[in-house]
């Protein structure tokens, strides 16, 4: 076992980062701290890693992270760094060791409030372990002034810092960071590589990761989730039994609300899950004597926060519809592959009957606009159209017939 063995299907991805960690390692067990990385190593200070939603790409950075901190002494016996057990493996896996910062977009865009501490921690040696290691989850979040603090930091970084940049494309990352960035593409797992993972990792029976997997298509996490959770399973069969209910106005209406609703449920969930506990951890830290005032001056701090969960809730709401509306596209892109007798692999099998019906009772073409509502529901959504507006205009078009 290392920490390689999670990343599905990404075998030439994990030799580039094996073959990194090993060179580093072997520069800091060599070297004194301060000394620069010699041209020829494969260790490099910056880099980037794409590749489509579900691959894994945040889970190569962090992996990679593992590796660059692991202390396994095997290591000196020629074992490859990345054990996965020892404790800088576990603390990085974990995200509770010092020397791993990780910066996830918490709204729509990366603020440089957000990168302040981050970019001044990059410029200094790690605490207690190997290396600095910064890894920044969508990256392509970055906003013009965040993307220009991570840049400056890029150019110059410290001796022992390194950067770990994730984002779906090179084309979402400015040009002057992705150029000094070693960049790695992830490919989209296979369904058997995905399903044989669940089997093996985290102990799902063959038949239902098998479902899974298809159902997600290469998405590992999203297959997890589905394995997993009885509630994500629920929610994509009522997704599922939307196409065939919308036959006329007011049933379209509802079915928007009915999606918009469950997003917002999921959002509130996780906000009652993480926003109190957060809160009162502020507080302590603040010194609140209890059920007294806060001390005079950290007002700001906890408007601050406040303004964080209140960016994260929208955030996870359009997360959730976004998941919603991917089970739809592809339901209709069965209906489509059924229609035009294509052999693929059919994602949503236990939606059998449904697909069946629509692919007799409508036409490849409406298939193919129906696939473009959602998709111009998606663009809507990031352009921040108001959710329920974006939906309804999505399920009218969607209507049957
Ligand atoms: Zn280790």
């Amino acid at each position: 076992m290392t920490v390689w063995d999670d990343l599905v299907g990404q075998e030439k991805v994990s030799a580039v980062l094996d073959a990194a960690a090993r060179d580093a390692d072997a520069l800091v067990t060599a070297a004194r701290a301060d000394e620069p990385l010699p041209e020829a190593s494969k260790m490099t200070h910056a880099w980037l890693f794409t590749g489509p939603p579900g691959a894994g790409r945040n889970q190569a950075a962090r992996a990679f992270a593992a590796a660059l901190q692991c202390v396994s002494p095997d290591r000196a016996l020629g074992g490859t760094p990345g054990c996965g057990f020892c404790d800088g493996c576990h603390t990085a896996l974990l995200g509770t060791h010092a020397d791993v910062t990780t910066v996830a977009a918490v709204g729509a865009e990366i603020l440089v409030k957000d990168m302040r501490d981050t970019v001044r921690k990059s410029y200094t040696a790690p605490a207690t372990g190997r290396w600095q290691v910064i890894l920044v989850e969508d990256a392509e979040r970055l906003n013009e002034k965040s993307a220009n603090a991570v840049l400056k930091a890029v150019e110059e970084p410290a001796p022992r810092t390194v950067w770990l940049l994730c984002a779906p494309s090179v084309e979402d990352v400015l040009p002057t960071i992705r150029s000094r960035c070693r960049h790695l593409n992830l490919r989209t797992p296979s369904v058997e590589a995905v399903a044989d993972m669940l089997v093996r990792r985290d102990g799902i029976e063959p038949e239902v990761a098998a479902s899974v997997a298809a159902a997600t298509q290469g998405h590992v996490d999203r297959a997890r989730r589905l394995a997993t959770d009885p509630a994500a399973r629920a929610r994509r069969a009522a997704v599922l039994k939307l196409p065939l209910r919308l036959d006329e106005v007011g049933a379209c209406l509802k079915a928007a609300q009915e999606l918009v609703d469950a997003a917002a449920e999921d959002a509130k969930q996780l906000a009652e899950e993480m926003d109190g506990r957060e809160t009162e951890e502020l507080k302590t830290a603040l010194g609140a004597a209890q059920g007294g005032r806060l001390p005079r001056g950290t007002a700001g701090v906890m408007k601050d926060l406040e303004d964080m969960q209140k960016r994260r809730r929208t955030r996870t709401q359009r997360d959730s519809l976004d998941v919603a509306l991917g089970d739809l596209t592809a339901f209709y892109r069965d209906v489509l592959a059924l229609q035009l007798g294509t052999r693929v692999a059919i994602a949503n099998a236990d939606a059998g009957d449904a697909l069946d019906r629509l692919a007799r009772g409508s036409t490849p073409e409406s298939t193919l606009r129906r696939i473009e509502a959602i998709s111009a529901c998606r663009e809507a959504l990031d352009r921040n159209v108001a959710p329920l507006l974006a939906v309804e205009a999505m399920t009218m078009a969607l209507r049957a017939g």
